[in-house]
């Protein structure tokens, strides 16, 4: 059975952008209040207590956009600093790296994942939610901040989305030859935005990949992760090209991971809600670690089957109500 070691943790569920691909358009979404969100102390017990005992050792902050958090320096500290993780990383839409990146290296994270689905800042900026064309620049000098601080492996997550950016597929695709940045293209979702996905569908990770075949030839290739990427390398290219298929292929018999959201539900699959445990009241209200450890290894053994048997029983005529955001992708 493949062990599940990997929790994603988001930090918050608001974000600074409002991408298309994960947000309904104009419907304003339910955010967690301030008083329902996992304090700091609370997070750390859980990891200290439930999570590392239970045997996870790979961690990913992610939101919502995590860098919003208040205090998100200091709590990347005190996770890094727990002896017992293996791995920290944190996905970001990299708008506020440019003043956070050196404190967060600082700070002991040294594995980033920054969202940049285009090198146009018009598409840039209608992607994101028309929050202005500037915004391109700032989230392209916070990618280069991070670079000069570190970061490495220092990846690129691209959406790819009929009509709107497939044409730069080659072009980021270029950024590798020459530094050493991992791009990732992730098949769109029908999660966030259904009608979107609805009107423009969605582009094999294998029509993309025969595009750069076409044009630079590939090779296999590995970089350090935990995800479920398919690795490549343009010949000769300082950086990788990973595909993320999880709609043309199936990947939960290679699933090692859960999910922890901003208000503190744990869910043992991105696709649906059985199996989610309340872990915030639960520790709100006295529930024992011995209890808590407890529970959350039984939904381990239980994660198998949440997989196979219900990934598709929450969608709503073929889309799914909630989104990365909330869930924390
Ligand atoms: N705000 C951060 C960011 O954008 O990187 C972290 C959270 S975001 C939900 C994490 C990842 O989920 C991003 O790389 C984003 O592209 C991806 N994502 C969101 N909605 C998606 C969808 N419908 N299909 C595929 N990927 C999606
Ligand atoms: Fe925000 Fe990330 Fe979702 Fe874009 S993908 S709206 S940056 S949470």
């Amino acid at each position: 059975m493949n062990t599940v070691d990997y929790l994603r943790i988001s930090l918050i569920d608001r974000c600074n952008f409002r991408c298309q691909y994960c947000l309904p358009e104009g419907e304003e979404l339910d955010y967690v209040l301030q008083k329902d969100l996992l304090t700091q102390d609370e997070l750390l017990i859980l990891l200290k207590e439930v999570f590392i005992p239970v045997g996870f050792r790979k961690f990913r902050l992610t939101g919502g956009e995590p860098l919003l958090r208040p205090g998100v320096v200091r709590l990347v500290k005190a996770i890094a600093d727990l002896p017992e993780i293996e791995d920290l990383s944190l996905t970001t839409n990299g708008f506020l790296l440019t003043e956070l990146a050196q404190d967060l290296f600082d700070a002991g994270l040294r594995r980033i994942n920054i969202s940049l689905d285009s090198l146009d800042p018009d598409i840039f900026n209608q992607i994101i939610g028309n929050r202005g064309r500037d915004r391109w620049e700032k989230t392209w000098l916070g990618i280069q901040k991070a670079h000069q601080v570190g970061f490495d492996p220092l990846k690129l997550n691209i959406v790819i989305i009929p009509n709107v950016n497939d044409h730069e597929v080659e072009d980021l695709a270029a950024l590798t030859l020459d530094k050493n940045w991992h791009i990732r293209f992730i098949e769109f979702m029908p999660i966030g935005n259904g009608d979107l996905f609805q009107k423009k569908a969605w582009i094999p990770s294998e029509e993309l990949r025969q595009r750069i075949l076409q044009k630079w030839g590939l090779v296999s290739s590995q970089v350090l992760g935990n995800g479920p990427a398919d690795i490549f390398q343009i010949p000769g290219a300082k950086g990788t090209l990973g595909f993320i298929s999880q709609m043309s292929e199936c990947f939960c018999d290679r699933c090692n991971r859960m999910r922890l959201s901003a208000d503190g539900w744990l869910r043992p699959c991105l696709l649906n809600e059985t199996g989610q445990l309340d872990l915030k009241n639960a520790l709100r209200n006295g529930v024992s670690m011995t209890q808590l450890k407890q529970q959350v290894s039984e939904l381990l053994l239980l994660k198998p089957e949440i997989n196979f048997k219900e990934r598709d029983s929450g969608t709503q005529n073929g889309t799914y109500a909630r989104t990365m955001s909330q869930i924390g992708g």
